[in-house]
């Protein structure tokens, strides 16, 4: 990650610059108390949905769509509300809708199957 001001380059979860400590442009999910802020690989500290089944995931998702049901489902409510708020937000734009929907869709059944990790 590269500072704005100074193009310096910082490690990737840093928030401020080590040169010139201007805030870098990241927003980072808030690390858990037990974690240590700096040092840790990028992929450390995620989490993962267990014991979800995919297809009643992106069933949920299918039958109701830009309600993140299936996030819901899957326990990413972070990603749910992202998406809830983006569908409404997009809800005058037919486009914008459906990319949304099919957001909800693709990312239920793929964080339901655990190829990819939970927001929160
Ligand atoms: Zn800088």
């Amino acid at each position: 990650m590269k500072c704005p001001k100074c193009q310096t380059e910082n490690q990737a979860d840093s928030k401020f610059c080590v040169s010139c400590g201007a805030a870098l442009n990241v927003a980072p999910p808030p690390p858990p108390p037990d974690e240590g802020i700096r040092g840790r690989p990028p992929s450390a500290g995620k989490k993962y949905a267990h014991g979800k089944d995919p297809t009643l995931a992106l069933i949920l998702s299918l039958i109701l769509p830009g309600l993140a049901i299936g996030q819901f489902y899957n326990g990413d409510v972070m990603k749910g509300i992202v998406m809830l708020v983006g569908a409404l937000i997009l809800s005058f734009t037919i486009l914008g809708s459906a990319a949304i929907w099919i957001w909800s869709v693709i990312d239920a059944y793929q964080v339901a199957k655990g190829n990819q990790s939970l927001w929160n």
